[in-house]
């Protein structure tokens, strides 16, 4: 069985399950009729906006952001589903770190639900560097539906591959 690259991580008949909607066509279908929502989050402006909103709600006091924007130049799996980089500047006498988001631009024509969950994922990792328990329960306390968001994104990155849009 050809491995899906970006569900390498998940079990054999998890994939043969996949295999198996593709082979049948059902795929596409099946994502559209379940993430059928846009957004309007379009510009780098708009999206510093949106990602602010959720910081405020749920992480306010971590660090700043410094940055944010779509960034064409990321490629998804390749940077963890996003990328996250410290700035480090100095400020004053003290050392002090702002962050910067980029999102891959593919989340612009994505479905509402994915923009979402990677904001929520970049976010969480202003507190957390690693993929590790915290993270996932912080991402879980933003977005109670994440685990489910970011296997369906696996999904929808796939589906894309096989049908480009
Ligand atoms: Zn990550």
């Amino acid at each position: 069985m050809e491995v899906l690259k970006y569900l390498a991580g998940y079990p054999t008949h998890v994939q043969a399950r996949v295999h198996e909607l593709i082979d049948q066509g059902r795929l596409g279908d099946l994502l559209a009729n379940k993430y059928g929502q846009a957004h309007t989050v379009r510009s780098d402006s708009q999206l510093r906006d949106y990602v602010q909103a959720i910081k405020d709600r749920h992480l306010r006091k971590s660090v700043p952001l410094a940055k944010v924007i779509y960034d064409s130049k990321l490629q998804v799996m390749k940077h963890a589903l996003g990328t996250h980089t410290t700035i480090s500047r100095l400020q004053g006498n003290k050392l002090k770190a702002s962050r910067e988001i980029r999102i891959a631009t593919v989340f612009r024509d994505a479905p509402a639900e994915f923009l979402r969950m990677i904001v929520v994922h970049e976010l969480a990792h202003l507190k957390e560097s690693e993929h590790n328990k915290s993270f996932y329960q912080l991402c879980t306390h933003m977005e109670p539906g994440y685990h489910q968001l970011e296997f369906d994104l696996r999904l929808y990155l796939t589906q894309r591959e096989i049908a480009p849009p």
